[in-house]
């Protein structure tokens, strides 16, 4: 025979010269049947028999592969078409493949999905049409569960050394503790959340779900505010592999001395008023208006005596401007005239200057309080 024919492995009818696969691409098997073998057990489409959508009630998420995610707040329709079409496989030698999904509401729960699958095998035009049952199950996914429980695995307590936070102290470290879960979230880390805020006399306590973020929040109120950080672990189970489980408390303490109190570090200079406390303490010496930096590292403080804050501050009357180191006042209690000490941030021109009246005599404040770092 001078023809070279090739035939069908299964029914040994002669079949066209197929061209050689490309060079690395095995010839499947399923290639040399001819046409009639070959649709005889031929699939367009591979379609589960059913899908079963597992939607948290409480935000959303769905179930898939073993995890929840957010698919942000949409229509289970939509998911339902997602899901299915996700599902569906068409044959990889099908070419000029069309397709569509059309959702038929049986009930709040089930929808009947309906596909159609048009494509060219072997040059043959081929349609297929199947329904895939949708059912909705509505769970509650384990992040909801566990907020819902009020779990969690580290307690932020703000507090500070030897006073109680202001309440703008307070209200800040919540916030800062809001943005920081907030911006993981929005990330897609779905192990965020807080689980409580409870706003205590001593000072907020903020429940917050793994320990790393509770670290974290403490570091950024440490980072805003200055002072220290205390971590106090307590063992609370062993997990399933018998590993210790701690949960973690972390004092964020504000120091004792924030920007705009006045304070005598008692070393013969005189007052000083605080202008900033994150890292070393710094201020203005109220005497000579000369920068002050405390020797103490972060997290330590200078034994200093408390003589107030600028909210205690008064405006009273310059009487005379004695010389560079000397200016006369009127003492705001006495409406005496006194000669007190001359800093260099005081203006010459003023008739009125903010003073301080404590223990340690009367002292002109600065009109400017806070260094620029310390505000937003
Ligand atoms: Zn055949
Ligand atoms: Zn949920």
């Amino acid at each position: 025979m001078s023809e070279s024919r090739d035939f069908c492995p299964r029914c040994g009818d002669p079949v066209p010269e197929r061209p050689e696969p490309l060079p690395g691409m095995p010839r499947e098997r399923d290639d040399v049947l001819c046409d009639s073998c070959y649709f005889e057990d031929f699939d367009l489409v591979d379609a589960p028999d059913e899908v079963q959508v597992r939607v948290c009630a409480q935000c959303g998420a769905i179930h898939r592969g073993n995890r929840w995610v957010d698919v942000g707040a949409r229509d289970y329709t939509d998911i339902a078409i997602e899901e299915v079409s996700n599902s569906l496989g068409v044959h990889l030698n099908a070419e000029e493949v069309r397709w569509g999904v059309e959702p038929e509401q049986v009930d709040e729960n089930n929808i009947r999905m309906h596909c159609h699958f048009s494509g060219v095998v072997r040059g043959t035009p081929l349609e297929e049409s199947i329904v895939v049952p949708v059912s909705i199950a509505r769970e509650t996914c384990q992040r909801c569960g566990r907020i819902a429980g009020g779990y969690f695995a580290s307690l932020v307590q703000v507090r500070a050394d030897d006073r109680t936070p202001t309440t703008e102290e307070a209200e800040t470290a919540i916030e800062i503790a809001e943005s920081y879960i907030a911006e993981r979230e929005e990330k897609g880390d779905r192990d965020a959340f807080i689980s409580s805020i409870k706003r205590t006399p001593n000072g907020p306590n903020i429940k917050i779900s793994t320990n790393k973020m509770g670290s974290g929040v403490a570091k950024q109120i440490r980072e805003r505010f200055g002072g220290t950080i205390e971590e106090h672990p307590t063992l609370v189970t062993e997990d399933g592999d018998g590993n210790e489980v701690y949960r973690v408390t972390f004092v964020a303490r504000l120091p004792r001395y924030t920007a705009g109190d006045v304070i005598d570090p008692e070393d013969g200079d005189g007052p000083v008023l605080v202008r900033s406390n994150r890292g070393r303490l710094k201020g203005t010496r109220l005497t000579s208006g000369d920068p002050y930096e405390s020797e103490f590292e972060e997290g330590e403080r200078p034994e200093a005596e408390d003589l107030g804050s600028v909210e205690d501050a008064e405006e009273t009357t310059v009487v005379t401007v004695e010389d560079e180191h000397a200016v006369q006042v009127l003492d705001p209690e006495t409406y005496e005239a006194k000669t007190i000490p001359r800093p260099d941030y005081f203006d010459p021109d003023a008739a009125m200057v903010p003073v301080l009246k404590s223990q340690s005599g009367l002292h002109i404040l600065p009109e400017e309080v806070v260094d620029d770092e310390d505000e937003e």
